[in-house]
């Protein structure tokens, strides 16, 4: 992998998960590490500490956990794009195509507000299907998308160079090829 090896030490590889032939990288140590948290959470902010971010979207499930922490250090509001069927009051939805079938993102209907400055936080960026599914959420809402923030991408999938193409930066902590 590409990114410094603080982070790259604290990312584990669970090889055949959750499918044979699959290298899952798993973020729960970077996590469960209180300074490795810390520092994923301060780069990840780092280019926008002064920017008047509005909100930051978190993609269920591990973009509640690093987005919310993102949220808390940039003193913007937090919203959870979760799949279909979770959320209570009414929602707007966006569709996405899965290896097999297709998935749904949701927010609440007025979790954004026309004109909002947005920033999307997950954790990995593989083919970009889930976050470019957000993006179209967010736009749809009124939001402005300002930047996708991931701690890990996967450049050799395409997400951000889909996400790029449509005029997203992408900013990201550590890559793996
Ligand atoms: P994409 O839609 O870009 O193909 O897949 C990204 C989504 O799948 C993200 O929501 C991410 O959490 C999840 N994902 C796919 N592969 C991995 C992986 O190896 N590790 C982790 N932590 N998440 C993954």
């Amino acid at each position: 992998g590409i990114g410094e090896p603080w982070i790259l030490s604290r990312i584990r590889t669970i090889p055949d998960f959750p499918k044979p032939g699959i290298k899952f990288r798993d973020i729960t140590t970077l996590l469960n590490d209180a300074r490795g948290f810390r520092k994923a959470v301060d780069e990840l902010v780092q280019p926008y500490v002064g920017v008047a971010i509005d909100k930051v979207a978190g993609i269920e499930a591990r973009g509640f956990i690093v987005g919310g922490a993102v949220a808390h250090q940039l003193t913007s509001g937090f919203v959870p794009m979760r799949k279909k069927g979770k959320l209570p009051h009414a929602t707007i939805g966006q569709s996405y195509d899965l290896e097999y079938g297709t998935d749904t993102l949701e927010i609440h209907e007025d979790a954004i507000a026309h004109g909002d400055l947005v920033l999307l936080v997950d954790d990995l960026l593989a083919t970009g299907g889930t976050a470019d599914a957000a993006v179209e959420l967010i736009e749809k809402a009124g939001g402005k998308v300002v930047a996708a923030c991931f701690v890990i991408d996967l450049p050799d999938l395409g997400g951000a160079q889909r996400l790029r193409d449509r005029g997203v930066d992408v900013i990201s902590l550590c890559q793996y090829h």
